[in-house]
């Protein structure tokens, strides 16, 4: 009827921020080609919103890594120590995840890594390993500015953490320390990554073409191989051979400086206007998973409140608060193919919505859609930024992240779109990277052994 065609297009005119052309995405594919050219050259690292961190890992795997291993994955609450032994194709992990006490996220380094090196000990201990001499592959999953294979100096802090006399202090010579007071042990730390490289070396280790590592988790992050010749930023005293570098991009922060204010929504500024970190990490915050679930709610209530969803809401409804609509139901929602909206209605009794027609289901459906599809194509320009730079026939690309791994979608969506926006004939393929926090951390370090 002529009175829901006008509901549908007035609904239209709040979410059309989303859909975007063709050429949009392309002009961002050249603004990310500029923007990763300046933070690889010297003259204009300092200034690039795009940093471009060479991460001192010199190889991917070839296969021929072997020997035994401990990594170390820490980055949130829980941190987990693992054994990996590696001979050829034949990889096997024993792991144990331990707790660390608010007391000690809070504490200081020294007993953050005390902490550390106490669970080390044990784990060790209860492997039987006391005599063994252990190289160690580390993924620390926070901001380092690193200046060695197995030298990184914490830039900040984030995610919970605040332990004391740590920023602007090599990680790996804490540990050591830690290691030398508190255990018996012969460890060696020989590596640091983080997990995006981590993602990237695990994948590689059984695909000869994975040259691109992408997170698609709390954060949004990627890393690819590159030509020493093209990193400005390469200290010239080093060795070159081999010469290419695996670059961190950290490319979350692209758009920090407003080049991306083209294609973002009042949404979009309103998060970031209320984020903790307001003007950073732009292009993060339109994809990644600690983000989009909070896009969906503005656009839901700016609707609800214009009268074209819910009849009626409390004032109490999860919709008018901050924070309360996870990612998690964006998946949810999408999951849902049939006209009984079976995930959809479980999400709004969820988040107290008193009333809700089938209607209602279909438009909050259809805001996730153009939500979550913007938020994979635009991961998918950055990535075909990424394939036609390295300009190869056939490119794999490790994927990990709870988005990528669970929403419905994403994975078609972004391969639809790199197709679309890769340079004709160059193939590629998104793959799903297992345990890049373990298996590629012991990678990293047996592949830097085998340099040495
Ligand atoms: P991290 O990136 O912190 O190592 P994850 O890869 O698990 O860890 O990512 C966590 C993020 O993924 C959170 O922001 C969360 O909102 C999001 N997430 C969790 N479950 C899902 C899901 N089913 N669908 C989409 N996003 C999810």
């Amino acid at each position: 009827t002529t009175e829901q065609l006008t509901k549908y297009e007035k609904i239209e005119t709040f979410v059309k921020g989303f859909k975007l052309s063709g050429a949009a995405y392309k002009r961002v594919m050249a603004l990310l080609h500029q923007e990763m050219n300046n933070g690889l050259r010297k003259q204009s690292h300092t200034m690039a919103d795009i940093k471009m961190f060479p991460t001192f890992v010199r190889s991917l795997p070839d296969g021929s890594e072997k020997g035994e291993f401990l990594a170390l994955d820490l980055g949130g609450t829980n941190f987990r120590v693992l054994l990996v032994r590696l001979q050829a194709v034949d990889i096997d992990i024993q792991s144990k995840t331990y707790l660390i006490p608010q007391r000690i996220m809070l504490g200081t380094g020294t007993q953050l890594f005390d902490h550390i090196a106490d669970c080390i000990g044990k784990f060790v201990n209860e492997h039987n390993l006391t005599n063994h001499c252990l190289p160690l592959g580390f993924t620390f999953s926070f901001p380092c500015q690193q200046e060695g294979l197995a030298k990184a100096r914490l830039s900040k802090w984030t995610k919970g953490f605040r332990c004391e006399g740590v920023v602007g202090e090599d990680i790996c010579q804490l540990l050591q320390e830690a290691l030398k007071r508190r255990t018996n042990c012969k460890v060696e730390i020989v590596a640091v990554v983080n997990d995006a490289v981590g993602t990237l070396m695990s994948a590689a280790h059984g695909d000869r073409n994975c040259e691109i590592g992408l997170i698609l988790g709390t954060g949004c992050n990627a890393c690819y191989m590159e030509y020493l010749d093209n990193v400005g930023t390469w200290r010239n005293d080093e060795d070159h051979h081999p010469k290419q570098v695996i670059i961190n991009t950290e490319w979350g922060a692209f758009g920090d400086n407003g080049c991306l204010d083209f294609m973002r929504t009042e949404y979009d500024t309103e998060l970031d206007t209320f984020s903790i970190n307001p003007g950073k990490q732009i292009m993060e915050k339109m994809i990644s998973g600690m983000y989009m679930g909070e896009i969906v709610r503005l656009v839901l209530e700016r609707l609800t409140r214009e009268g074209l969803l819910f009849r009626s809401v409390d004032r109490e409804c999860a919709l008018f608060e901050r924070g309360r609509f996870y990612t998690k139901y964006v998946s949810e929602i999408e999951s849902d193919t049939d006209e009984f909206f079976r995930n959809t209605k479980q999400v709004l009794d969820e988040i107290h919505v008193e009333s809700y027609t089938t209607e209602d289901c279909k438009i909050v459906k259809y805001v996730c859609t153009l939500i979550s599809a913007r938020a994979a194509f635009l991961a998918a320009a950055g990535l075909a930024t990424l394939i036609n730079r390295l300009n190869k026939q056939d490119m794999t690309i490790a994927v990990d992240g709870s988005l990528y791994r669970f929403h419905p979608r994403f994975h078609n969506l972004m391969c639809l779109k790199i197709k679309e926006l890769v340079k004709p004939g160059l193939k590629f393929k998104l793959s799903l990277s297992h345990d890049g926090s373990g298996k590629g951390a012991a990678l990293t370090a047996a592949v830097s052994l085998r340099l040495r």
